[in-house]
């Protein structure tokens, strides 16, 4: 085979995945995406990532200039995110901050942005059309006699390349057959929430500090917590300027909340909770938080029951390196963490750095299964560090000053 015709399977279009794609094709090596969902609209996917320094390097390095460009015209507000978090008293003013150093994780990691994750997505998609299958819900693989490998789908297809990546997320099918031993611990937590459109009015009421970081209002399920998306300019007119024809879905400023509540506290079933139609669902919430001030308790209220969603709080348990293959893994396909953790800086990371790895490859000739191994021991130093900065914040206590 020559390495200069390196074909690469991606099983998943997340941020990870749609990152790596880009990564590859702008170096000119053939890569397929295959998603599950049937278009990149096919569920509310739109919630507040707040991306930073690592987040940011791999965009600038994976897409081209002026689609990076549009990225950061279509970012939200400025956000201290990840290193401070503001406590609320029930008067919605501000009565602690909590400081997590260089993002928690030990990584040098500065002030970054509240991004909505529809927009980059939908960013990450421009110009994959070709390589974008939609509708393919992948089922298993199989190792070829020849050194290639095939990927299986729901629908009957199949697919044959050189490497395939596990970017499908935290319930990864790819990584249950390829590393059946790794763990995802489920913490017994769910994150009861959703996104309000942010009116002047609510914008009026909320304390101003809390439009730089996350905000929390404990309470009597384990807390309340809320941050801003305010886009920097309208995203849309952003798009008018640098990618001309690109119209975003949603572009309104909002809120984005979630209530934290062991799973005991909830009269419902799991299977319940996701059926639970949106009007149920903050029925519930403001159930749980009786004695929340009325300014949260609109902004339950006036959520659009279709932008209410339930989530389990997994992070994945620390594996060992495993013998490298042509198969490997990205994102929180392997190491999930708490969504107060760096998932989606994680995940663009190891795009960036198997994008670069693979570029080696096809470019210089260094043999694939050297590429991969130095990537997966890079990956799973840092993406475990970071698993273990998500759990260490959601256990910090609050700091005054
Ligand atoms: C509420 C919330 C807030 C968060 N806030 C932050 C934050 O502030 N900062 C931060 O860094 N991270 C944050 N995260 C984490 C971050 O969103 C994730 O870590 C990140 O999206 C992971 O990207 P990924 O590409 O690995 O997976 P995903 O984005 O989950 O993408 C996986 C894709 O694979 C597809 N798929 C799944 N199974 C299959 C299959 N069998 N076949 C084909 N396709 C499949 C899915 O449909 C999906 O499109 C947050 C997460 C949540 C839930």
């Amino acid at each position: 085979m020559s390495q200069l015709n390196l074909r690469v399977l991606v099983i998943g279009g997340g941020l990870g995945g749609l990152c790596l794609a880009q990564g590859l094709r702008k170096a000119g090596i053939s890569v397929a995406v295959y998603e599950r969902d049937n278009s990149a609209a096919a569920r509310a996917q739109g919630y507040r990532v707040h991306i930073d320094t690592r987040g940011e390097q791999a965009l600038c390095e994976c897409l081209p200039p002026s689609l990076y460009e549009l990225f950061l015209a279509t970012r939200g507000q400025e956000s201290k995110g990840l290193t401070v978090f503001s406590v609320v008293d029930g008067q919605l003013k501000e009565a602690a901050t909590w400081r997590f150093p260089e993002g928690g994780s030990g990584e040098f990691v500065t002030v970054g942005s509240a991004v909505d994750r529809l927009t980059l997505r939908q960013i990450l998609l421009v110009g994959l059309d070709d390589a974008m299958h939609f509708g393919k819900e992948f089922n298993r693989y199989e190792q070829q006699k020849d050194g290639t490998v095939r990927a299986f789908f729901v629908d009957g297809t199949s697919a044959t390349g050189d490497v395939l990546v596990a970017a499908d997320g935290v319930g990864s099918r790819l990584r249950e057959q390829f590393l059946p031993h790794a763990e995802v611990i489920d913490t017994g937590v769910r994150w009861l929430g959703g996104r309000t459109v942010l009116t002047n009015e609510l914008r009026a009421l909320l304390p101003t500090p809390l439009v730089e970081t996350f905000g929390s209002v404990p309470g009597v399920a384990q807390a309340l917590l809320f941050g801003l998306v305010a886009f920097r300019q309208e995203p849309n007119q952003a798009a008018a300027h640098l990618w001309p024809g690109l119209r975003f879905h949603d572009t309104v400023d909002y809120v984005f909340w979630g209530v934290l509540a062991q799973r005991h506290q909830l009269a419902v079933s799991d299977e319940e909770l996701n059926a639970m139609p949106g009007p149920d669902l903050q029925r519930l919430v403001l159930a749980l938080g009786v004695d929340w001030p009325q300014t949260l308790r609109t902004l339950i209220e006036q959520c659009r029951p279709d932008q209410t969603f339930v989530l389990k709080m997994r992070h994945a348990k620390p594996i060992e390196h495993w013998q490298t293959t042509n198969i490997t893994l990205l994102g929180d396909a392997i190491h999930v963490m708490l969504p107060n953790g760096s998932g989606a800086n994680t995940a663009l990371r190891d795009a960036n750095l198997l994008s670069r790895r693979l570029i080696v490859v096809a470019s210089l000739g260094t043999p694939l299964h050297q590429a991969l191994h130095d990537y997966e021991i890079e990956m799973l130093r840092y993406g475990f560090n970071a698993v273990r900065a998500s759990l260490q914040r959601g256990r910090a206590g609050p700091s005054h000053g």
